[in-house]
């Protein structure tokens, strides 16, 4: 159904015509997320100021039958915030109020465009911080952490975004507002927050979202290794872990990441150097003195060639500056990249750079690594230029590389999402069955697929790989008939 002008009429009402885009070259900066290789301008854009007007604005689409897209800051590496033509998005951006923040539970009450950032500035005063950091966490809102099950560096100790969400207010896609989970995190019946999480935009939109709170840690060490290898450097990683260690984080980069990002920010890295990680651990000062000994002893008998200690909270933050500079960084080597999103078991993390580093030789493109190791989330970055043509030689190079991940036991995406990127490679992980009952869970929480369409399960006009049980009639589309 296209925006005719009784809808447009009606989204007017719904939160005010100055909150309605209308003029095409904005609704063009609306036109993709952080995956630019995919565009498509939106019919409208809305941009509401509370929940209510949120409701208000996705009770209009039911009405019309519009299919709408959430959108947080615009991040997302995996196309999920792409518009459907004919379309609204709907912007969360200005729903951005900390709305409480509970020192004695711990916990906090936000409005989901408030950015990760923000979160643990606000918890700060009270000696707590929120724990989730993906590297984007400056912008990035947590309503987008929340559809996208976001991670980052520290989630190998502390889980990802499932792990630290009790409540969710949610506007379904006929405009009523639901409660999923509780402040307490105890619920009886499923766990219907749980579905929320990692759905990617297509069940609801998060309008007021409750996270949990961890206190500060008592003290944080930070080291910065090199190797003379990436195979080096991968089992440190394994044998750290082995040694019953749990680090806040390792991340691992390789020569090309470590040169971009220290050319971009200077954050002290070596450049030339093979391999590097970042360790870091938290904790009681007693048993992270203890743990960092032993880490140093496992670095040092992989043959480190550099050992580097932050000595304060700055060379902390320069070291890590640089690491979460890295995507951003390697727009100074390549013209153009994809970023690939994968996870292997870590066990298999040197095979499974050995075989990237095959595969970009292959393929005549350079490959840079930048990496989650602790918890094997890859995040190759395919480099190549659209100028020379080489734009399909790396995409299909990108898409190579996360089915290989697959095929080493591992998964499609560790943090970025399916979304519009990876829809059609989703029956290479799971089977019919699998994509069914998701689909069918989707389908109860929105029936007439207004809700994000054509992300996260495959399509048949989307992929032509499998047919979609549950794509609704073009009868139920026109409304002459209902699906109960
Ligand atoms: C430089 C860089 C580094 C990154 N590092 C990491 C990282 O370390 N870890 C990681 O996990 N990700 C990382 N990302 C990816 C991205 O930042 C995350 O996926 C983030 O959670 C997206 O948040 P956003 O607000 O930008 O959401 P958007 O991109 O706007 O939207 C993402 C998805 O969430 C949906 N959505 C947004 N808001 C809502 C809502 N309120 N209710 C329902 N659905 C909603 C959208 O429809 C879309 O499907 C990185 C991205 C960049 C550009």
């Amino acid at each position: 159904m296209t925006i005719d002008a009784a809808a447009l009429h009606d989204f007017q009402q719904a939160i005010g015509a100055a909150n309605v885009i209308t003029d095409l070259a904005r609704l063009r900066s609306y036109e993709c997320d952080g995956l630019t290789g995919y565009r498509v301008v939106p019919g409208l854009v809305l941009l509401p100021h509370t929940a209510d007007e949120v409701a208000a604005s996705v009770t209009v689409c039911a009405t019309h039958r519009i299919p709408f897209v959430a959108r947080g800051a615009g991040t997302g590496l995996s196309g999920g915030a792409l518009p459907v033509a004919d379309g609204v998005v709907i912007s969360l951006a200005r729903l951005r109020r900390v709305l409480e923040v509970d020192p004695v539970d711990r916990r906090a009450v936000l409005e989901p465009g408030v950015t990760n950032l923000d979160i643990t500035r606000a918890a700060a005063p009270h000696g707590l911080y929120y724990a989730p950091d993906p590297s984007s966490q400056q912008v990035c809102t947590i309503g987008g952490n929340v559809a996208e099950n976001s991670g980052g560096a520290h989630c190998l100790k502390y889980g990802f975004t499932t792990n630290h969400v009790l409540a969710l207010e949610v506007v379904l896609a006929d405009g009523s507002v639901v409660t999923l989970g509780g402040d307490s995190g105890e619920q009886a019946g499923p766990d219907l927050r749980g579905v929320f999480l990692g759905s990617e935009g297509t069940v609801g939109i998060a309008t007021k979202i409750t996270v949990r709170l961890l206190r500060t840690p008592e003290t944080v060490r930070t080291l910065l290794a090199d190797f003379p290898s990436i195979q080096a450097a991968g089992e440190v990683v394994s044998d750290i872990v082995a040694a019953g260690i749990v680090p806040a984080a390792v991340e691992m980069m390789d020569t090309l990441a470590i040169e971009a990002a220290e050319e971009a920010v200077h954050a002290g890295y070596t450049i030339g150097t093979p391999a590097a990680l970042v360790v870091e651990l938290d904790g009681p000062v007693e048993e992270c003195d203890g743990q960092f000994e032993k880490v140093r002893a496992i670095c040092e008998k992989h043959g480190c060639t550099r050992l580097h200690i932050a000595a304060d909270n700055e060379e902390r933050a320069a070291i890590w500056r640089g690491r979460k500079a890295a995507f951003a960084a390697v727009g100074r080597i390549s013209p153009d990249y994809f970023v690939q999103d994968g996870v292997v078991p870590r066990t298999r993390l040197a095979e499974v750079l050995g075989r990237i580093a095959d595969m970009g030789d292959e393929a005549g493109l350079r490959v840079a690594n930048v990496f989650h190791a602790g918890d094997g989330n890859l995040h190759p970055l395919v480099l190549y230029s659209a100028a020379a043509g080489e734009t399909e030689r790396a995409e299909v190079l990108s898409g190579k590389i996360a089915e290989l991940c697959v095929e080493l036991g591992g998964s499609l995406s560790g943090e970025h999402g399916i979304g519009t990127d990876k829809a059609c490679s989703m029956p290479k992980m799971f089977s019919e069955v699998d994509l069914d009952v998701m689909a069918r869970v989707r389908d109860a929480f929105d029936p007439h697929q207004l809700c994000n369409p054509g992300k996260l399960l495959p399509t048949p006009r989307l992929c032509g790989e499998r047919p979609g049980k549950f794509a609704p009639h073009p009868l139920e589309e026109a409304g002459v008939i209902e699906r109960l």
